[in-house]
C-alpha cells in the first residue's frame, strides 16, 4: 500500500524521536509526522542540564542527536506539517494533512507534548529562555544568587517558589487574588520562608529588556496602578495546555485534555499509544518523555508482532481448511 506505514509517531519532541529511535531499530517502517521543528519544548530551552550523561547542552542541540539517531536507524521524519484528520479506530490507522495527502499504518503513537500557558502580555514572546522561565526544575540553577519573580498562586505556583529559593536571594511571588489556590501545607511553607515575598492582587502587564530581561510592569488589579520592578528572572506557573486539540472525540482525554493512557502507554484505542508530555501525568521533563516514548514503542513493537502472527495463523489455518475441502470434494 502506498503511504502505509508498521508505525505512525504523531510529534518529534523526546518522546516522539525516542518511539522513533526504538521502533526503527526493531525494523519497523516508521513515519514521524511532526507540526513544526523537530525537538518540541527542548528547542526552547537554552541548556539541558539535568539529562544524565550529557553535560551543558543547548536543547536544540539534544534535540539534534535525537534526530540523527533516529535516522540513522531509518525512521523517517516529515516536519511543518499540519494534520487535518487522524482515523485511529479503524485496523488501519490513518493520518491526514493539510496539504491532503494521507498515511497510513499498523500502530500509532501519539506523542504531541504541550505547552506552558503563557501570560500572553507584551515582551513574552522575546524574553522566552532570556529571563522568562516556565519551567523551575530545569532553569532554577541559572539564577543562583539572584532576584526573581514567580507568577501564580496554585500549588504549582507556590511549591516551585519554594524550589527555587534553593538559587535566588529573593522570590517575589505575584498572584492575581487576594487568595491562594493551593493546598494549605503549600502556603504555609510559602509563607514561612523568609527569602520569600508577595505581592497580591496584581499581574504582570509587560515585560522589558533585550537581550535579556531587565524589569516587569506589575498592575495591582484592585487599584489600577502600576509599578516597574527591576528583575532577573521571571517564573510562570499559570497552567499547562497539552497539544491534544486534534484528539478530542478520537481517544480518550481527562478533564485537562490529557490523553489517558495505561501502564504500557495504551490508550482506550486499540493499536494507539501515547508518551510524553500531552498523557495524564504528574512530572513533565525530558527524561520522563524519553521513558514514556521508551515503554510506547515496546508495547506497540510487541502489539505488532502479535497482530502479525494472529493473522499469519489465521492464513494458516485458512489453508489447511481450504487444503482439506479440496482433498474431500477430490475423494467423493
Ligand atoms: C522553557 C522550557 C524549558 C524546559 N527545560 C527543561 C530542562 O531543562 N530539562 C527537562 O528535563 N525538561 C525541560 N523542559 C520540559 C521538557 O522540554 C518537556 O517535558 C519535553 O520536551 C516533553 O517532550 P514531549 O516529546 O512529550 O513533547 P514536546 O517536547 O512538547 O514535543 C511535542 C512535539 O509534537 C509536535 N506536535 C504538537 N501537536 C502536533 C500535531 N497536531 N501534529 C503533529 N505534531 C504535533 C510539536 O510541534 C512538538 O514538536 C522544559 C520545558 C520548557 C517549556
Amino acid at each position: 500500500m502506498n503511504n502505509h506505514y508498521d508505525a505512525i509517531v504523531i510529534g518529534a519532541g523526546p518522546a516522539g524521536l525516542t518511539a522513533g529511535i526504538y521502533l526503527s531499530r526493531a525494523r519497523l517502517n516508521t513515519l514521524i509526522l511532526n507540526a513544526n521543528t523537530v525537538g518540541g519544548q527542548l528547542v526552547l530551552t537554552h541548556e539541558i542540564a539535568n539529562y544524565p550523561g550529557v553535560e551543558n547542552i543547548s536543547g536544540y542541540q539534544l534535540a539534534n542527536i535525537m534526530k540523527k539517531q533516529a535516522k540513522s536507524f531509518g525512521c523517517e521524519i516529515k516536519s511543518n506539517i499540519i494534520i487535518k484528520d487522524v482515523d485511529l479506530n479503524s485496523e488501519i490507522k490513518s493520518v491526514t494533512l493539510s496539504d491532503g495527502k494521507t498515511y497510513t499504518a499498523d500502530g500509532i503513537i501519539l506523542t504531541p507534548g504541550g505547552r506552558p500557558r503563557n501570560l500572553g502580555v507584551k515582551g513574552e514572546d522575546d524574553l522566552k529562555g532570556k529571563g522568562i522561565s516556565y519551567c523551575a526544575t530545569c532553569d532554577g540553577d541559572f539564577f543562583t544568587g539572584k532576584e526573581i519573580i514567580v507568577v501564580g498562586g496554585g500549588n504549582s505556583a507556590l511549591e516551585e517558589a519554594v524550589s527555587l529559593t534553593k538559587y535566588a536571594t529573593k522570590v517575589t511571588i505575584v498572584h492575581q487574588f487576594d487568595n491562594f489556590q493551593a493546598f494549605e501545607h503549600a502556603v504555609e511553607e510559602a509563607k514561612e520562608n523568609p527569602k520569600i515575598s508577595f505581592i497580591m492582587e496584581s499581574t504582570i502587564e509587560g515585560f522589558h529588556g533585550d537581550e535579556k530581561l531587565r524589569s516587569v510592569d506589575v498592575k495591582n488589579l484592585r487599584t489600577g496602578e502600576v509599578e516597574n520592578i527591576k528583575t532577573d528572572g521571571v517564573f510562570i506557573f499559570i497552567g499547562y495546555l497539552p497539544n491534544t486539540e486534534f484528539l478530542e472525540g478520537k481517544v480518550r482525554l481527562n478533564q485537562n485534555k490529557e490523553v489517558i493512557v495505561n501502564a504500557d502507554m495504551s490508550t482506550n484505542v486499540k493499536g494507539v499509544y501515547a508518551a510524553g508530555d500531552s498523557i495524564a501525568k504528574r512530572y513533565r521533563q525530558v527524561t520522563t518523555a524519553v521513558g514514556d516514548g521508551t515503554v510506547a514503542s515496546l508495547a506497540l513493537s510487541n502489539y505488532l508482532h502479535e497482530e502479525k502472527t494472529k493473522k499469519r495463523k489465521m492464513e494458516e489455518m485458512n489453508m489447511k481448511r481450504l487444503e482439506s475441502l479440496i482433498n474431500t470434494k477430490e475423494y467423493s
